[in-house]
């Protein structure tokens, strides 16, 4: 039985990466298709083949995210992990340490709220409570006993 694995693979990482950057790539392509549209609005010569372009451009870059969010998923969770080949108990190998994460961040996002909480209290102390003595053997009492509870006599 191997240890569990504590780190991504490096290999896993660049495909992570690698399709980052094809989003970034695939919304830079789309994007540009509006700017050529706009920097040619009003002038219709070749207007016919700008159009073509355009779509080309616009549909590859759709396609270049897709495929950048298929790879991304699939660095993040591995093959397994991400459901590409079945074999549940390698999945739940592949996708620990991205699971890890994502309760690690959980798991800050609650420590912050505590931290919040204790600087509320903090601003806000509690009362101090009162004790009262009792009459008849000395021994301190909360200050809402009716009757001492170490010899039961009247407050
Ligand atoms: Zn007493």
């Amino acid at each position: 039985m191997d240890a569990p694995q504590r780190q991504i693979p490096a290999e896993r990482q660049v495909v992570y990466y690698a399709g980052m950057a094809l989003i970034a790539i695939g919304l830079l392509l789309f994007l540009s298709t509006f700017v050529t549209f706009l920097a040619n609005f009003g002038n219709f010569d070749g207007h016919e083949a700008r159009m073509q372009s355009g779509a080309l451009r616009a549909f590859g870059g759709i396609v270049l995210t897709w495929i950048g969010g298929f790879m991304r998923n699939l660095g993040a969770k591995g093959l397994a992990g991400s459901g590409i080949l079945l074999d549940p108990e390698q999945g739940r190998r592949d996708v620990e340490p991205w699971s890890r994460m994502g309760g690690g961040m959980v798991q800050d996002a609650l420590s912050e709220v505590d931290l919040v909480q204790r600087i509320g209290d903090r601003r806000d102390p509690p009362e101090p409570e009162v004790k009262v003595r009792c009459q008849a053997c000395r021994a301190l009492n909360d200050e809402t006993d009716r009757f001492c509870g170490q010899c039961g006599a009247a407050i």
